[in-house]
């Protein structure tokens, strides 16, 4: 009976465990946790009649992974698409919030955009798609493919909400390769979307289903710690909660040593470190300093989740729709908020809103440092100005995320590449999650499929 430790129980460690005891049912899979409870950066709270998510705040169904997990779970039927106000998504532009255009006409008609801009949208698939392979940062793909102006409204906007990184550092290839495949397939992005649309009504013809937008947001009645919680019973071995990995090394009898604080030890077949690449770099600083050296690399974000309750009637925006962004050029106190009671039902006590401000990123991290009483002075202040809200919240949470979202800055797929030449050295031990390849849920739990597949594989000794 092979044994496997997998380190850290965020979504990551969780669904790969999941993955390989399928996979191999016979095998003793134990996930181990350094913090008192799971689940990591997902997690969510229902305190004063108010549901705050911790982390993540849904996952699209733009990529299969979550979902198929969510059908395997038998949790499909809990599933909770947003509701329909969150098909709009607004821009902090020029000191007032301007809707994102959703059609031909908004986007016609938008304020955002100059003549040219738009011009340059309308005829980006005559522009000849780039030929070098070299790596190229968001600001520099949509200034090429469009305009300058495109690349620091809508390009940074995309990278604030997703990223909370800075357009300039981060690599086109690594944090949006579809996108970035779209121009090598199709030669330009609007021809490529074109061309995922029309798949999408052959499937729905196929299948007889409606044809997905493609982009529908996801969660549970009760947050996303629903998903955590089924994981988590669906495993034979339950997670070990507080318990730190320190170190990893192959012992005499060729098997991995997993060493904890104290006199913890366990014995495994192989390990799968699903933790932050800070604390991979850590675990393997002894043993393979090269690769240590090249996870400590991977820089983080802060995100700070500032979450305040108001009386419906003391807010006068309509909050029609999923929220704001703030693009970080900006060098804003906040990266823009989600109106959380408006993308789904029973986010707030009766006759309330919620909103959940993110605060930091990688322009601001000096909001980490900042006591709660400054954070929600900066994010009332902001309201105030984009929302016209006067009154104090009647509700209040702050979730800090210190070191929240890896950032794939420029040289991200080299170093993927280098992590995991060195990461094959070492047989038996494997690294996933979120640091890098993707990092939304959907790549945590498709990168948790292809790791349980290659740990599956090596412990039927086809790869030993
Ligand atoms: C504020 C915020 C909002 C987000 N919003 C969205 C969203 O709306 N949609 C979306 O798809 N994604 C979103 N994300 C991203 C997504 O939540 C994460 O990428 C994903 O949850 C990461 O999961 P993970 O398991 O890889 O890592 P984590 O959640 O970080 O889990 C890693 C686990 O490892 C544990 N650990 C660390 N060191 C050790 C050790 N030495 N020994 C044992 N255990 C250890 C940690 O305690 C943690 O529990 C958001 C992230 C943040 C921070």
């Amino acid at each position: 009976m092979p044994r496997v430790v997998v380190v850290g129980a965020g979504i990551s460690g969780l669904a790969t465990a999941y993955a390989l005891q399928k996979r191999i049912p016979s095998a003793e899979i134990l996930p181990l946790e350094s913090e008192s409870r799971i689940g990591g950066t997902i997690w969510s709270e229902r305190r004063d009649g108010f549901l705050v998510e911790h982390g993540p705040n849904g996952f699209l169904d733009t990529k299969p992974s979550t979902v198929q997990l969510c059908r395997d779970l038998e949790l499909d039927d809990a599933l909770l698409p947003a509701g329909p106000a969150a098909r709009h998504r607004y821009l902090f532009h020029n000191d007032r919030l301007v809707r994102l255009p959703e059609g031909i006409w908004s986007f016609l008609t938008t304020p955002l955009l100059s003549w040219r801009s738009k011009w340059a949208v309308l005829t980006e698939r005559f522009r000849p798609p780039r030929m070098e392979d070299a790596d190229e940062s968001v600001h520099d793909f949509f200034r090429r493919r469009t305009t300058e102006e495109i690349a620091e409204t809508l390009a940074d906007a995309l990278v604030t909400g997703i990223h909370a990184g800075d357009p300039k550092m981060l690599s086109m290839a690594a944090a949006f390769p579809r996108l970035a495949a779209l121009e090598k397939e199709h030669g330009s992005l609007l021809r490529g979307m074109k061309h995922l649309a029309r798949e999408r009504r052959r499937l729905a013809r196929e299948t007889r289903r409606p044809p997905s937008s493609g982009s529908r947001i996801l969660s549970f009645r009760d947050g996303l710690r629903k998903l955590i919680e089924v994981l988590q019973s669906k495993l034979k071995t339950p997670p070990l909660v507080g318990a730190t990995v320190k170190r990893v090394f192959p012992n005499e009898t060729g098997q991995w040593s997993v060493e904890g604080q104290g006199r913890d030890r366990w014995a495994a077949d192989a390990v799968i470190l699903a933790c932050p690449a800070y604390r991979q770099a850590e675990i393997v600083a002894d043993l393979d300093p090269e690769l240590a050296d090249l996870l400590r690399g991977i820089a983080y974000a802060p995100a700070i989740v500032v979450a305040l309750g108001y009386r419906r009637e003391d807010v006068p925006h309509s909050l029609d729709g999923f929220g704001h962004i703030v693009p970080q050029r900006h060098r804003a106190d906040l990266l823009g908020s989600q109106w959380c009671s408006s993308i789904f039902p029973d986010r707030a006590a009766p006759g309330c809103v919620l909103l959940r401000a993110i605060c930091g990123g990688w322009h601001r991290k000096d909001i980490a440092a900042w006591d709660d009483n400054r954070l929600l002075e900066a994010v009332r202040q902001h309201y105030r100005h984009a929302l016209g809200i006067e009154k104090p919240p009647v509700f209040h949470q702050i979730v800090r995320w210190p070191l929240g979202i890896p950032q794939y800055h420029l040289g991200h797929v080299e170093r993927v590449h280098r992590i995991e030449k060195c990461t094959a050295k070492h047989r038996g031990l494997f690294l996933t999650g979120n640091a890098l390849h993707g990092v939304a849920m959907n790549d945590c739990t498709e990168q948790a499929e292809i790791t349980a597949g290659r740990v599956a594989a090596y412990l039927a000794g086809a790869d030993r």
